[in-house]
């Protein structure tokens, strides 16, 4: 079994968050979306909140699950027999970031990161200009998935 472990806060799964694990499909037998906490960024939706958010969406494929974590994504990835990590990258600073963290990872762990660029419609997206645009009372719904 092929697994990749896409780990993010997801605060909240965006349309580039669904675009990637669409693409992504294809490559894995299985895909396990983690949603953790980032020291970093601060939560706006309840962790639970997220993770309905995201069962909801893939109700219906059986090769998704989703999980919760708060240790180190590399432990998660060994507990769910995962030997990929999905990431997906809008920008040049995106990509620095997830090289500094694939880097690391490999050497924690030994696990190969795979990267899939953003479709250049969504790479603009990100969860922190949803929770900015919500701040003010904007509408998001056309940045969040819809179910197929
Ligand atoms: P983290 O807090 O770990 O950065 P995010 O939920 O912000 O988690 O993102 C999870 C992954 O999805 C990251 O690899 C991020 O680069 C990627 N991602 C976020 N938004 C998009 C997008 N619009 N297009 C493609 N990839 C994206």
């Amino acid at each position: 079994m092929r697994i990749a472990l896409f780990p993010g806060s997801f605060d909240p799964f965006t349309i580039g968050h669904a675009d990637i694990i669409e693409r992504a499909l294809p490559l894995f037998d299985e895909i396990v979306i983690a949603v953790g906490t980032n020291i970093h960024k601060q939560g706006a939706d309840a962790m639970s909140q997220r993770v309905r958010q995201i069962e909801e969406l893939y109700r219906s494929e059986s090769r998704i699950r989703v999980v919760t974590y708060t240790d180190l994504t590399v432990d998660l990835a060994k507990r769910e027999g995962a030997q990929y990590i999905l990431r997906g990258v809008r920008s040049i600073k995106d990509f620095e970031y997830e090289r500094d963290i694939a880097t690391t990872n490999r050497m924690l762990a030994d696990i190969e990161t795979v990267l899939i660029f953003s479709d250049p419609r969504y790479a603009h997206v990100s969860s922190s200009l949803i929770r900015e645009l919500r701040s003010f009372g904007h509408d998001v719904s056309e940045l969040l998935p819809s179910k197929k």
